[in-house]
């Protein structure tokens, strides 16, 4: 099969020819038809995530079809947990210390076929193509988990509008929710996209706010957005980092925590969340804006997200 690997960090992924991967107990064998593109992997890529499996086909949101029943199946990010531990057995599986992540520590979906523990697969909601399927599955389901934990903030800031953003900022307006986005300054391509999707304002993530917020969600990378969001927070609010890396949060004075605000971050996804965000995605309906490549572009799509170039989301199709 042909499939984009990573040697090693900080290097482009190259294309090569693989033997089809062959099912363990409990897995299914997909023929990979999509596969999104996420921030995490650019951190895998470049080596901000420790300990990848190498060599490695990255890729977390695979939109494949069992081939031996033709389900379409999804496969996310928690691609394995111990089902044993205090975190398992608590309904916090997302928390498992011995779990195993699709396209970090399991090969993932930029490749013509994967693997996959069934159990950790989700079947997908009818009426999205396998590409605009495919953000769903982490840019859809982790950030509704951010969503779920921002709390029944009514007025909610959205700090980087990229994949996530722009399928969270639907559902928090269907739960009528106000959304604002911040942004880059002048970063127009992601501010029409937020306004055309329901956002009523964007601008500078690093300026003034238009109004207070009751909860922030930092999906963009940059520690600075920390304090900037906690100074946008009215007294009781939250903040939640979404992303799974961040460069450091500068020191900022207690004032800006004291009231009761909150600073935490969100890790990973439940089955939970899977299904009920499946569920919730048609119904909505989260309509997905996608940016197609093959998959030997792998390095383009990457590039272009690294460079905050992409509307909406990337996504491999296979
Ligand atoms: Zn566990
Ligand atoms: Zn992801």
């Amino acid at each position: 099969m042909r499939a984009m690997v990573l040697d090693a960090p900080g290097t482009p992924l190259r294309a090569v020819d693989l033997p089809v991967p062959e099912p363990a107990h409990g897995q299914v064998l997909l023929r990979v038809r999509a596969c999104g593109v996420c921030r995490t992997d650019l951190h895998v890529v470049d080596g901000e995530l420790p300990d990848a499996k190498l060599p490695l086909v990255p890729g977390h949101q695979i939109v494949g079809e069992d081939v031996e029943t033709g389900e379409r199946l999804g496969v996310p990010w928690l691609g394995w947990t111990c089902g044993e531990c205090r975190y398992c057995r608590s309904g916090r599986e997302n928390l498992c210390e011995r779990a195993r992540f699709t396209g970090y520590q399991l090969d993932g979906g930029y490749a013509q076929h994967a693997v996959a523990a069934r159990r950790f697969c989700f079947p997908l909601p009818d009426g999205y193509p396998d590409a605009q399927a495919a953000p769903l599955l982490c840019a859809g389901l982790i950030g509704y988990r951010a969503l779920r934990l921002a709390g029944e903030a009514e007025r909610l800031g959205f700090y980087g509008f990229g994949a996530a953003a722009h399928i969270l900022v639907q559902v928090a307006r269907w739960q009528g929710r106000r959304v604002f986005a911040f942004t880059h300054a002048g970063d127009e391509a992601a501010q029409s996209l937020a306004l055309e999707l329901g956002a009523e304002w964007t601008g500078d993530a690093l300026g003034p706010a238009p109004d207070e917020l009751d909860a922030a969600i930092v999906f963009a990378t940059a520690g600075e957005l920390v304090p900037a969001a906690l100074r946008a927070l009215a007294r009781g609010g939250t903040v939640v980092c979404a992303g799974i890396h961040m460069s450091d949060i500068p020191s900022f004075p207690y004032g800006l925590l004291w009231g009761e605000r909150v600073v935490r971050s969100v890790a990973n996804l439940t089955r939970r969340d899977g299904e009920e965000f499946l569920a919730l995605a048609p119904a909505v309906p989260v309509r997905t804006e996608v940016e197609e490549y093959p998959l030997e572009r792998a390095n383009d799509a990457l590039a272009r997200l690294r460079a905050g170039e992409v509307r909406g989301a990337a996504v491999l199709v296979v």
